[in-house]
């Protein structure tokens, strides 16, 4: 029986998460299953995606489903300004997402610089279930989303527009962005001994990865690239392989980061494929960083990369190239943020 009172004092649900998790834990622990389900995400403030996604999971539900449900959070938030409705636009102002997502039987779809439609997601599911292809891009995307029935949508917020306007004073595109925004505001948090974990500060693409109660895995990644990016650029994020991989027999793991690092070591099939050889899903994340740090070499300081994985066991570990990555573990036991190690701490 799950002990109620520590599993309070251990998460953050709202009421209908509650349910649920104490429903999840009793399916699972009848199934005489340990360490299921779980579900991972990419950065801090993605708890909300996860208790989404445990409303399914915990149900008994299908780590897909309860992967794809998670991940709407961030892209309808107009404040999250790496994922979805909200986030920072390319170079020419428009806002293109990339979005995938695997199964456990091996089968996926993904969608890259799909504009208008806020929840790219939906659609890379629609790829995988409804034709016989396995990846759109740009109009064809679009042109596909709305035969199936979404609606157009502007991308851009006013908050967005802003940010980009300021951008075009010097056009100086920085894929460290992100990483020298944390370390500025830690260092002026410390300074005002601001009480909140910096974690909290500041997050990006999110990739989710889940294991149901039938110890079925599925994952789903989803963003709007870098900020101020090519128009036409496509990151990691929806190429199965680099932004995410499921492998039923072994784990899944997914990444946010510097993609173009990512894709150039096929990331998340690197990861999947060390656990594979029997790796912790920690040191297989740390794997994966170290083969970016040696290929990047004086340049690899300049670098943020960060690896999840979860393995067939429901075991959980992360890995990053700089300080500043965290995830998110929901469990039967509740949900806690976790600093990932990383190469130069
Ligand atoms: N990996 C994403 C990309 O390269 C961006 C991110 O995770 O911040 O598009």
């Amino acid at each position: 029986m799950i002990n109620r009172r520590k599993f309070i004092e251990t998460s953050a649900f709202g009421t209908a998460g509650l349910i649920t998790a104490q429903l999840g834990a009793e399916l699972s622990e009848r199934a005489g299953i340990k360490g299921k389900p779980i579900v991972i995400s990419t950065w801090a403030p993605n708890v909300k995606a996860n208790y989404a996604a445990w409303e399914i999971l915990g149900m008994g539900g299908r780590s897909l489903d309860a992967v794809v449900r998670g991940v709407q959070i961030p892209e309808a938030d107009p404040n999250d300004n790496s994922v979805g409705y909200g986030g920072l636009p390319d170079r020419d102002g428009k806002v293109t997402l990339d979005s995938c997502v695997m199964d456990e039987k091996g089968n996926c779809g993904s969608v890259m610089a799909l504009e208008h439609i806020m929840h790219p997601v939906l659609v890379a599911r629609l790829v995988m279930e409804k034709t016989p292809h396995v990846q759109l891009v740009g109009e064809g995307a679009l042109q596909f989303a709305l035969e199936q029935g979404f609606k157009k949508d502007n991308l851009l917020t006013e908050q967005s527009e802003k940010a980009w306007k300021e951008w075009l004073k010097k056009s100086n595109y920085d894929p460290m962005r992100s990483v020298k925004e944390i370390e500025e505001k830690m260092e002026k948090k410390k300074k005002d001994n601001y009480p909140w974990p910096v974690a909290l500060l500041n997050h990006d693409t999110i990739g989710m990865v889940a294991m149901d109660t039938n110890g079925n895995l599925g994952g789903a990644c989803t963003t709007s690239g870098m900020a101020f990016k090519m128009h036409g650029r496509v990151g990691d994020s929806p190429i199965i392989g680099a932004g995410l991989f499921v492998d039923n027999e072994v784990g899944a793991a997914s990444a946010t980061g510097v993609g173009e690092e990512v894709v150039k070591i096929c990331g998340a099939h690197t990861v999947v494929e060390a656990m594979r050889r029997g790796l912790s899903p920690e040191l297989a994340c740390k794997e994966a960083i170290r083969r970016i740090v040696k290929n990047k070499g004086s340049q690899a300081k300049d670098v943020q990369v960060g690896f999840l994985a979860i393995n067939n066991k429901g075991q959980h570990g992360a890995f990053a190239v700089q300080k500043g990555f965290n995830y998110c573990v929901t469990t039967k036991d509740g949900t806690k943020v976790i600093d990932a190690k990383c190469w130069y701490p």
